[in-house]
């Protein structure tokens, strides 16, 4: 760092040092930890959740000596009793890492140049709100952009958006799940969960949950994928983990998949194998199914998908069988291609199909406390509520466009579309953007072109970065303002209901390191400076907790102590009969909501246009002409490129977050590009070899590593490498960023990041 103060430094003259020192013999210590633990010398024990990546888990931290020492899950959550996945382990390699930031920076040389003033947070805060007032008087509040990974932290930066007046909200979502969240919104009204203790028969597209972990989902697909009982078909490119432990494997084109499942629909359909009666009561649509799926037969999907017609013809038999006990798995992010908003739609119509809502081994929505007080015809869960709620989103043109009639029609105001910033930025159209305040994101890993992002942010009059680390993003920042981590702080209530009602709480582990502060902390010192404070409604996280608790303090010192609470509601499906029985047994009140067969599927409410469950979407049809029902779209990805490239998670990072974490480097440092045995043979390359991927978006060096694990005509990296900021020591220039070659075009309808693209291959 060519800095007029180095990092060292300043750890050299704060609290911290003491703990950063300690951090090599906790290193040690870890070593013997089950000994330090069962010899008592655990001093306190801490409930709350991970955020080592978004699945949020619960978990126990271990102090010993006033250092967090060891991280397990946390038992009173069944779903995880002490199961953790590697990153979750890792939270106090994260905690106190000596390269993590710890003091405020403002930048003294050009943006990007890695110099840097040290600051009070005063001094920060008062900078940044002259700036902003700055910058607002002249262009508006509209101007300053705002974006956060979901989670509180984007609860909390997204109200003081709409309380400074700015609609320009961004959370990951666009980069990341939103094709399903549109999707469910135009299919049921809302998402769903999956229920994969009960199934007997799972379809899974790429839905690999053994890397990309939420450890008790992954738990339970485990157990699933070990039974006996149930058949896990794996459709991937790539052999990945989940593909390992399936009855059957096939390594789909990337980007077809749509195809399969709509030879799946075709051969229901022909056959009359679906639950007519179901499709009958509940849905809209169906006859333009029969004709959209007409010709789609398992033959015309092999030339496509290169999976053999027979196999279609037998997984839509053995579906069917299996039905209701059974799930056609959407996923998360799989292999996204342009087709992406058809193929989940179709994945949502033939679970619609198989009529598996609220049945066991199926979908379900969450039982949240209200519907199931609802239904007992008592309070049996307390209701938690926003002490923000009063704050609404502001309806001034978004710089995205999102909600107005266009490209993003259906993008949340919350999520947004990332991807579009760049050009709007550049153009100054709609209006101009001046500044961009961020927390926990990193856009020039983790979304499309960040050489474009790079630009645009060039252009920008400030740039405020609250991170752990000096990401490539931060380095670009005018002011950089340390997080403290998850482990640092408390936060409010979090409704992780499933089949019965539940909460968890974010519990402080440990003091922050250096005061480092929290993005709630940031938020209200600048609130305070912009005299925008007035409008909330709380001052400190305990009086937001009691608000949202609605001052039940048995419910507080719970989720304070246990940090999980459920209330003992047995698991609800309305229409699964034994389920339905054991809630009437032990709350008979609710008998008088029963329907006349014996069960609550008149409970089932669609918020949809129609009321329904929509295999036909009018309002899609009327703002993206074709789409309104499953039907065929070009799944096309490599566009006269040789070779896909495709990405995913691993299940030891998270992201572009933790590769810098010292555990988790140690544990993998890089991600060399898959290429299969032929292609090598073909570009006459070898493990090991430094090659280029290349296309009309970029360049990018690579490593190969061939295995037979990967399609001849597909190439896979992991995320989040390819880090260029000096400030990663230990991950700065190792492995592939996948970004640097994807495209800023968006799925139609969804306005989701493509990130399956064709490249080429040449020797480096
Ligand atoms: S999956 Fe792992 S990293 Fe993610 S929240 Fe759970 S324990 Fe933490």
């Amino acid at each position: 760092m060519s800095s007029t103060y180095s990092r060292r430094d300043f750890l050299k003259t704060t609290s911290c040092t003491a703990i950063i020192a300690g951090s090599s013999c906790m290193a040690a210590k870890l070593g013997s930890l089950d000994n330090n633990i069962i010899n008592g010398g655990v001093t306190k024990s801490v409930n709350t959740y991970c955020e080592m990546c978004s699945s949020r888990c619960q978990i126990e931290c271990k102090v010993v000596d006033g250092k967090v020492s060891f991280i397990e899950g946390n038992k009173h959550s069944k779903g995880m009793s002490t199961s953790v996945c590697a990153r979750g382990a890792s939270g106090h390699s994260q905690l106190y890492d000596n390269q993590r930031l710890v003091k405020p920076m403002i930048r003294v040389g050009k943006r990007g140049e890695d110099k840097w003033m040290v600051v009070s947070y005063e001094k920060a805060y008062d900078f940044i709100a002259e700036k902003l007032k700055k910058i607002t008087d002249e262009y508006g509040a509209k101007a300053t952009l705002f974006s956060s990974k979901t989670g509180e932290n984007f609860n909390h930066i997204a109200t003081f958006a709409n309380i400074f007046g700015s609609p320009n909200i961004f959370s990951h979502v666009s980069t990341c799940p939103i094709t399903y969240d549109i999707a469910f919104e135009h299919t049921y009204g809302g998402k769903l969960k999956r229920d994969f203790s009960n199934a007997k028969y799972i379809l899974n597209f790429g839905h690999n949950l053994f890397e990309g972990i939420a450890v008790s989902k992954t738990k339970k697909l485990a157990h699933a994928a070990n039974s006996e009982k149930t058949k896990l078909v794996v459709l991937d490119p790539r052999f990945s983990v989940v593909a390992s432990k399936a009855d059957e494997w096939y390594p789909v084109k990337p980007g077809t998949d749509l195809a399969f499942v709509l030879s799946l629909i075709h051969v229901w359909l022909r056959d009359g194998k679906y639950d007519k009666e179901f499709v009958e009561k509940y849905t809209i649509g169906i006859e333009k199914l029969i004709e959209s799926t007409k010709d789609t037969t398992p033959k015309w999907q092999e030339q496509i998908t290169g999976i053999k017609a027979e196999v279609a013809e037998r997984v839509a038999n053995e579906i069917y069988k299996a039905a209701p006990n059974c799930i056609i798995d959407w996923g998360h992010k799989t292999t996204t291609g342009a087709s992406e908003y058809q193929k989940t739609r179709a994945i949502l119509v033939a679970n619609v199909l198989m009529g598996n809502l609220e049945k066991a081994g199926g979908l379900f929505f969450g039982k949240k406390a209200k519907s199931v007080n609802k239904i007992a015809n008592m309070d049996i869960a307390p209701v938690i509520t926003n002490p923000d709620g009063h704050i609404k989103y502001i309806q001034e043109e978004r710089i995205d466009h999102a909600t107005q009639k266009g490209a993003n029609v259906f993008v949340s105001r919350k999520m947004g579309v990332l991807m579009d910033i760049p050009d709007a930025i550049l153009s100054q159209k709609p209006y101009p953007v001046k500044a961009w305040i961020m927390t926990r994101t990193n856009p020039l890993i983790t979304v499309a072109n960040s050489q474009k992002m790079k630009k645009a942010m060039e252009k920008l009059d400030l740039i405020v970065v609250n991170d752990v680390y000096m990401s490539e993003t931060a380095m670009m920042a005018d002011v950089v303002l340390p997080e403290a981590t998850y482990l640092e702080r408390d936060e409010g209530i979090a409704d992780v209901s499933s089949m019965a009602p539940a909460y968890m709480m974010r519990n402080k582990v440990v003091d922050p390191i250096n005061k480092t502060q929290t993005i709630s902390e940031i938020l209200r010192a600048l609130a305070k400076r912009l005299d925008l404070d007035s409008n909330y409604k709380w001052q400190t996280v305990t009086n937001f907790r009691v608000q949202q608790a609605k001052g039940n303090s048995e419910l507080l010192e719970k989720l304070a102590k246990d940090g999980y609470v459920s209330f003992g509601v047995p698991s609800l499906l309305y229409r699964e009969k034994s389920y339905v029985d054991n809630f009437v047994k032990k709350y008979p009140s609710a008998a008088s909501n029963l329907d006349s067969d014996g069960l609550f599927a008149n409970m089932l409410k669609f918020k949809t246009p129609s009321g329904k469950i929509e295999i036909f979407s009018e309002e899609v049809e009327e703002n993206f002409p074709g789409y309104g029902v499953p039907a065929k779209h070009d799944t096309d990805v490599a566009k006269g490129y040789p070779y896909i490239i495709t990405s995913g998670k691993t299940a030891l990072h998270t992201n572009g977050h933790t590769q810098n974490i010292p555990f988790l480097n140690m544990l993998m440092s890089d991600n060399p590009v898959w290429v299969n045995p032929l292609t090598a043979k073909k570009e006459n390359i070898k493990n090991g070899d430094l090659i280029y991927l290349e296309n009309n978006i970029g360049k990018e060096k690579a490593t190969v590593f061939v295995t037979e694990a990967i399609r001849p005509d597909t190439l896979f990296v992991y995320m989040g490498f390819g880090r260029e900021s000096e400030e990663l020591k230990r991950a700065n220039g190792k492995g592939t960023s996948q970004s640097k070659l994807l495209s800023l075009d968006k799925g139609p309808v969804c306005s989701t990041m493509i990130t399956n693209i064709g490249v080429k291959i040449t020797k480096a």
